[in-house]
């Protein structure tokens, strides 16, 4: 099955990539070139399917399935901070390492070294110009440094449930067998068995 991704994270791509071996995935920069989707909803869902809606209707290929990824991490004790803005939390085009400093810093002033977190994912599914959506959750702690070098965005700094390691540190294949991402793409690939 061919999919494009509608998403231009790198991380994210790679997950994909490795969450679906056997499909073959386009990131929809390599079709379409430089295109800016605006993620100015108010939920991880509305973001998804705009962007998934987006590049669709731009591919204009009506066999064309179109996945999009919207997700962050939010950390309840700070009002739900950063959620829908994880990716612009320090700013647009912010690097992961300054989003990780801003969290840290915010966590600092409360004194935390550590506190009850969590990633959300929600995937957006366009085909046939139809559009679906599901949702997965990853929980555990943010802790107020970062640790290890693996994986992207937050996760040097987010420690799942039942470990006492970061996502930084773990190899990808822990993050693989229960990260919100996979839970949301086990859903959409339901969606696709159905739809297809
Ligand atoms: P989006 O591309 O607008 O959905 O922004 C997603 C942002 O959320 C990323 O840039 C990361 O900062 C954060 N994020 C989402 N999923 C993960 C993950 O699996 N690990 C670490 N950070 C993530």
């Amino acid at each position: 099955m061919k999919i494009v991704l509608a998403t231009g994270n790198k991380g994210k791509i790679q997950e994909f990539k490795n969450l679906l071996p056997s499909h073959e995935i386009i990131a929809f920069k390599d079709l379409l070139g430089e295109v800016e989707v605006v993620e100015d909803k108010d939920s991880f869902k509305g973001n998804a399917i705009k962007k998934a809606k987006e590049i669709y209707k731009l591919l204009n290929d009506e066999n064309a399935i179109v996945l999009s990824d919207d997700s962050g991490i939010t950390v309840p004790v700070i009002n739900n901070e950063p959620g829908i803005y994880s990716a612009r939390y320090a700013g647009i085009n912010a690097t992961d390492e300054q989003n990780n400093t801003k969290l840290i810093s915010k966590l600092n002033e409360r004194n935390l070294t550590e506190t009850p977190a969590y990633y959300t994912a929600c995937i957006a599914i366009v085909y046939k110009n139809e559009v679906s959506s599901v949702h997965g959750w990853m929980h555990g702690k943010a802790i107020n440094k970062t640790l290890g070098e693996g994986g992207f965005g937050y996760d040097p700094m987010f420690i799942p449930n039942g470990y006492d390691k970061t996502l930084g540190q773990l190899p990808s294949e822990v993050k693989k067998s229960f990260s919100h991402r996979t839970k949301a793409l086990n859903l959409a690939l339901k969606v696709l068995e159905v739809i297809l």
